[in-house]
């Protein structure tokens, strides 16, 4: 990874946080894209002094397509090309169908599916002129499972996962990979809110018995994120306990 420039959306915290911490331990230049801007610079200077990477944060609302094409723009400038996208940023905005609100319907959309569109689109353009490139989708098992009171957050994420293989397909001949990784009950700010028993619970449906930690998660990413996985594209991995087979 020494060299390799690699761009993490939503990277600021998190699992984001958690694959640029991997990727930058492996030698990567980090490039955080956030809408929450001065956590995204914290993180990206503690990162460079840690690991003795580049990293720089970059205030970036991956809906808004102006927004990503003047953060490739800059990428270009500051770091010479984009090697690995990853594209993490994400949201929930949970409730029964019947109950939904219109506009949580739209935003979860327009960030989790839209977003993963639109950065595939802009940074796509890069990678396919320097004819290499790795794109990794953050899913999520519920994409493939369905849960109730997650109706756009499920859908959303099923996207990714069509998208994903259809970035292969158009991708592949200029020697672009991409893939995905759905995490199943990853612990993170968003599971804490859950109560203890809630989180036994959760543990019960899954084989290996517990929750997976946002590590477990980067790690895979990193891994097709890497030349390891050269002969690997358009599929999604499960990082979830055997929760789904
Ligand atoms: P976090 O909320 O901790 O991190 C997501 C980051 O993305 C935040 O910094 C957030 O900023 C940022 N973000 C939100 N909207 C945008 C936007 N429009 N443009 C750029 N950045 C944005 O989430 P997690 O780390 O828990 O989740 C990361 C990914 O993993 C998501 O795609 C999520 O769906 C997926 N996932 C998580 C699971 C879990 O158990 N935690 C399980 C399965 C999948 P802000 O806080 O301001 O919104």
């Amino acid at each position: 990874m020494r060299g390799k420039n690699a761009v993490i959306t939503g990277g600021a915290r998190g699992i984001g946080e958690a694959i640029a911490t991997v990727l930058a331990k492996m030698g990567a230049n980090i490039l955080i894209w956030d809408v929450l801007e001065d956590q995204a610079r914290e993180t990206a200077e503690k990162l460079a002094k840690e690991h003795g990477v580049k990293a720089a944060g970059y205030s970036v609302d991956v809906t808004n397509g102006a927004s990503v094409d003047a953060a490739v723009d800059s990428a270009v400038k500051d770091f010479g090309g984009i090697d690995i996208l990853i594209n993490n940023a994400g949201i929930t905005r949970d409730g029964l169908i019947i109950r939904m609100k219109e506009e949580d319907w739209d935003k979860v959309i327009a960030i989790n599916l839209k977003g993963v569109w639109q950065c595939t689109k802009s940074v796509g353009k890069v990678m396919l002129k320097a004819r290499k490139g790795s794109i990794v989708n953050i899913a999520s098992v519920v994409g493939v499972m369905g849960n109730a009171g997650q109706a756009n957050y499920s859908a959303s994420k099923a996207g990714v996962i069509g998208l994903t293989k259809t970035s292969a397909k158009e991708f592949a001949s200029r020697g672009v990979r991409v893939n995905a990784v759905a995490p199943g009950y990853i612990q993170t700010a968003m599971t804490d809110k859950l109560t203890e028993e809630q989180q036994q619970r959760m543990a019960t449906l899954i084989p290996l018995g517990q929750l997976g930690t946002p590590e477990d998660v980067a790690d895979a990413v990193a891994f097709l994120a890497s030349s390891a996985a050269r002969y690997i594209t358009g599929q999604t991995i499960n990082v979830c306990g055997g929760m789904v087979m």
